[in-house]
């Protein structure tokens, strides 16, 4: 069986999920579901960064150790998730003892490789960040993201020697040894190294929530050398069977901010580690909501879990995949989920299916015909496997879906043109025709559910469940699927 392994974003824990973080998880799943169904043996990979200055800020606020502040967040990621049907292999918590043993196998290798030296930086230190920040990047002197200024830092690091693999990154990046999708993307990564990138920082003195730096007591292990390190621990490396069976990442899936640290610094370090490098790295836009940036003071954060308790898990996650490409940026516009949810699940799929069905059960008992299927529809639904697969292949999952709304739309219309309830009055020829058009739904209605199982897999599930019975004769008059009820 060919093994599959697909990783999301680690996220940084210091409050709880939107659906920013959601739509790389649901993201992450879809793919996985529809691997397995492909017949992969996947392993998918989610999780949190749970060290670092912020959090340890963040806790102190609140009166907590940093240890209880972030397992109540981890507590919140686990649950929305759960209740987003995200059915991660597992899940990283960068502050596990496992993780910790991974990173320091990890850096050790880069030791041992050479790789690390010592030196001075000085730079403005953003908290909100936790990175240092440009000068020219500041507005008004604050940082543009959290809005306060920096501080200005100057002490000891261990750095990491970047420098040495960028030609080797530039190289098999460019020949399309590692893909970096969308293109747009991969030339951004180009672009930046060809701008040239420092050397950075793997360590900082005084950080004190943090896993300590094995060669030297003053200093921790800072950011990039621990949370990337996650795409490893979740296989249990350095040891456990499952890294020798799943490595290397096949597809890293993340958002278009943290594209240089996974495209040009996570790379340079499996090099320097001697471990084998990511097949692929898919990078998702940003989105904006109602075209402003999610934050608190605007108070325009979306709870993933207020979408799943107004729509159902399978309608959120409908939801928000539907609502722009994700090769690019995108506006969320929340005052359009209810208007998309009626228009495109209760009025779209859920009415299809269930005045396919109500016809099956009043002029058939469910004694439905199969193999029969009209032309036009046959070919309808290959073209849409075509297309659907393709763009699947490609993780263009707004395409991919909006394929599969297309070849609903083409049904409705085949009903619409074909009258069955005419038929279901008429005798001989007219019964016969009947028979193929109600096959031709069944057909229509199985490749349906097909296709969008991987993205609402309990409604998939439901569906199947109903019209099993429904084919077994089990359903009377009047029974019904009710999967979307119009709200
Ligand atoms: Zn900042």
């Amino acid at each position: 069986m060919e093994k599959f392994y697909l990783t999301t974003p680690i996220y940084y824990a210091s409050g709880s999920p939107h659906i920013g973080h959601a739509f790389a998880v649901i993201y992450g799943d879809v793919i996985a579901r529809r691997s397995r169904t492909l017949g992969r043996d996947v392993f998918f990979s989610a999780g949190l960064d749970e060290y670092g200055t912020k959090i340890e800020e963040k806790a102190k606020k609140e009166n907590k150790e940093p240890r209880v502040f972030v397992d109540e967040v981890a507590k919140n990621y686990i649950e929305a998730w759960e209740k987003l049907g995200i059915g991660y292999s597992r899940f990283v918590r960068t502050t596990s003892p496992e993780h910790k043993d991974g990173v320091l196998d990890f850096v050790k290798r880069l030791k041992e490789a050479g790789d690390i030296y010592e030196g001075e930086y000085s730079g403005l230190y953003c908290v909100g960040c936790e990175n240092f920040v440009l000068e020219r990047n500041l507005v008004n002197g604050l940082c543009p993201d959290h809005l306060v200024p920096p501080r200005l830092i100057k002490e000891k690091n261990h750095f990491f020697n970047l420098k040495k693999y960028l030609p080797e990154i530039k190289k098999r990046v460019e020949k399309g040894e590692i893909i970096i999708t969308p293109e747009s993307r991969k030339n951004e990564t180009l672009g930046i190294i060809q701008a040239g990138v420092p050397d950075f920082s793997i360590t900082r003195e005084g950080l004190k929530w943090g896993i300590p730096y094995p060669f030297d007591a003053n200093q921790t292990i800072y950011v990039w050398a621990d949370a990337l390190i996650n795409y490893a621990t979740a296989l249990g490396y350095p040891a456990e069977e499952n890294f020798k069976k799943y490595w290397p990442v096949d597809l890293h899936i993340i958002g278009a901010d943290i594209n240089k640290f996974h495209s040009i610094y996570w790379l340079a370090m499996l090099m320097s580690a001697g471990l084998e490098l990511p097949k692929e790295i898919f990078i998702h836009g940003l989105f904006t909501v109602n075209g402003q940036k999610m934050s608190k003071t605007l108070g325009n954060i979306i709870d993933p879990l207020d979408l799943v308790k107004r729509f159902g898990s399978d309608a959120a996650r409908y939801l928000l995949l539907s609502q722009f490409p994700a090769s690019e940026h995108g506006d969320v516009k929340a005052e359009e989920f209810d208007r998309k949810y009626n228009s495109d699940l209760a009025n779209g799929v859920g009415n299809l299916l269930e005045r396919s069905f109500t016809m099956m059960i009043d002029y058939r008992g469910g004694k439905i015909v199969k193999g029969k299927v009209d032309p036009k529809i046959k070919e309808a639904a290959e073209k849409t496997e075509k297309l659907f697969g393709s763009h699947f292949e490609a993780h263009k999952l707004y395409e991919a879906l909006a394929d599969v709304f297309t070849f609903i739309k083409t049904l409705d219309v085949y009903i619409n043109e074909e009258k069955p309830w005419v038929l279901s009055r008429g005798e001989g020829g007219q019964q016969e025709k009947l028979d193929d058009i109600l096959g031709s739904l069944l057909f229509g209605i199985e490749k349906i559910i097909f296709w969008l199982k991987p993205f609402m897999p309990n409604k998939a599930k439901e569906t199947e469940v109903f019209s099993n019975k429904l084919l077994k004769g089990e359903l009377k008059k009047g029974d019904k699927l009710g999967l979307f009820k119009r709200i």
